[in-house]
Parts: C-alpha cells; structure tokens; sequence
C-alpha cells in the first residue's frame, strides 16, 4: 500500500526550493495535450471542472505528511499528473492548506482556464502561480498545445490579464520554446506585446529537456535561449530543467518511489539521484532490477538516456 496516493516529493528545484508536489488529478486530464509534455498523451482533454479526488482526502494527506515527515518543505505546489485547475475544489483546498500551514502554496497551471472568474478567485489565496503561455497566435497556440477546442489564445491572455489585477501574489509567467514551433521573431513579438500586459514577476523560459509527448518537439540551443532571454528583458530567466511538472515522493520503497516517480514522467539516472536524494550508484541496481522485470525501460533523448514506465502496474 502507497503511503501517500496524492503526494509525491518533496523534489529539489531551482525555482521552488524544496517542494512537496500535490496531484490534483489523475493521470492525465488535461486542458491541452502540449506536444512537449513529459507525463504523455492527453487522455482526457476536458475544460470540465470536477472534484476528481476528495479535498479532504488530500487535505489528509498533506496533514499526516506534515506530522510524520521531518524533511522541510519550502513549497506545497499543486500540480502533477495534470491541469490543476480543472479540479473545483482547488480554491476549498488552498484554504484548507492555510489553516494547517504557514508554507507557501504554488500553483502550476496551463492558465487555459483564468478567463473563468471562478478560478481566478479560486486562486487567489495561493503564493505563487506560475502559469505557461507558449503562444499567444492561434495557429501557433493550435500546434504546440493542442488545446480543447473551447480555448482560444486571447481568452488565455485576457484571463491572465484579470487574475493580474486582483492577485497580489507573485506570477511567474513560463514560456516553454520548442525549435522552429513557437521561436520565430514575429510570435516573440506578440508575446511580449502579451506580456506587457499581463505584468508577471518573472518570465521563465524554458525548451524541451525531457523525452517530449511528440518527437517532434526538439529543444532551442543555449545561445537561442539565452538571446530570447535577452530579447524579454530583466524580469526573464532560464530554467535549466525541473519543474512544469515537478515530481518525487516521500517513502523509503525504492521500488515504488521510482515507479511513481516515473508514472509521471521520464527521468535520467541524475534526476531520479537529484530528486530522491539518493546517490546514483545506490540507484543503479533498483532501475536495473525494474528492467529486468520490464516494469521500466530505458529511452535516449538529447544524448541522455531515460527511464520510463514500461508498463503499468497496479495502484494499490
Ligand atoms: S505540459 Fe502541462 S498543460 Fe501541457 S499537456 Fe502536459 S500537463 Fe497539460
């Protein structure tokens, strides 16, 4: 039996400090199906807001882990294995956070679904929120994020532009970049035309890292990264890694953490070794013997090599 279903982490990351992931849906219900994700195929493209797993259940959850655990957590960061914000009951389980505890809460989100004020509101308890815009052009926003076709790129935006003026939290806007999709000087234009108005702390800016859903999503170079950063101005920064959907649980089955790690998307030995904390050699044998009963398998992307799940096994 999984000690916790709804949490994993807490996972080291550069924009987050040490944070305790929280899954709000399962795996994978989505407003977009990005062709760069690294959690897989959309299997369920919805804008439906539902209470997908009990607040109280993860309320529970995040309690016990807070008495039982003695590691420090920097972040609670709702996101995972999908949209966060589809779930209806976000804005009840923020609170429920607040009443427990002083640590920040971060939200990772597409932002599809700011235009609604009910999530707008829902939100505005949280610390941090760090929603992406890859596109702000409808066909460009069509190929790289694939979204519900209810979505259009200016509600996006106009959304973000709302939640901006009622939020006094931090917003941390990413913006992931795949090569000769999202990149060309004209979309870079129109998304600081965008950015102007939406007014986020920081800018984020990211490419592919990781085996994305399509193989056609390749990453930018460094030096094309560090000119679009340039091009964005002060507030921008480069994420080396980590982070659109951060992973790792608490637990000592080595066994299990790997593989619910790896449910939720491939990593390399170095990942798994970072975000475990657990030096690679003592991980080693664990991936080995998870090969060898083809419950993972190895994958090379960008002259790495990646653990995915092979096949899944059964949640208990
Ligand atoms: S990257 Fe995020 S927004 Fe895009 S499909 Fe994956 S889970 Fe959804």
């Amino acid at each position: 039996m999984k000690k916790y279903q709804h949490l994993y982490g807490p996972v080291p990351s550069r924009r987050l400090g040490r944070s305790l992931g929280i899954d709000l849906v399962p795996h994978k219900i989505c407003t977009y199906d990005c062709i760069y994700c690294q959690i897989g195929k959309t299997t369920q493209k919805t804008w439906v807001r539902e209470e997908y797993i009990s607040v109280n259940e993860i309320l529970e959850e995040i309690e016990r882990f807070l008495k039982e655990e003695a590691s420090s957590i920097d972040y609670l960061s709702l996101g995972g294995s999908g949209e966060p914000t589809l779930h209806s009951g976000i804005g009840r389980l923020i609170r429920g956070i607040k009443a427990i505890t002083s640590i920040p809460v971060a939200v990772i989100t597409n932002g599809a679904l700011f235009y609604e004020q009910s999530v707008r509101d829902d939100l505005l308890m949280a610390d941090v929120v760090l929603p992406s815009m890859d596109a702000v052009s409808r066909d460009v926003f069509e190929k790289i994020n694939r979204p519900n076709p209810s979505f259009s790129p200016e509600r996006m935006v106009e959304g973000l532009v709302e939640f901006r003026k009622v939020f006094n939290g931090q917003i941390w806007l990413e913006i992931l970049f795949c090569k000769g999709v999202n990149d060309h000087p004209g979309e870079l234009l129109r998304m600081k035309e965008a950015i102007d108005q939406i007014r986020p702390d920081q800018i984020h800016i990211n490419t592919v890292v990781r085996p994305p859903s399509e193989k056609w999503a390749t990453p930018l170079s460094q030096k094309e990264m560090e000119k679009i950063k340039e091009f964005f101005g002060e507030k921008a920064i480069l994420i080396p890694e980590f982070d659109r959907h951060s992973f790792v649980l608490a637990g000592r089955d080595m066994e299990e953490e790997i593989l619910n790690i790896l449910r939720r998307r491939p990593l390399s030995l170095n990942d798994l070794s970072k975000g475990m904390d657990i030096p690679v050699e003592e991980l080693e044998s664990h991936v080995q013997l998870l090969i060898q009963k083809r419950t993972i398998k190895a994958r090379s992307f960008g002259g790495s090599i990646f653990y995915e799940v092979e096949k899944e096994i059964e949640r208990s």
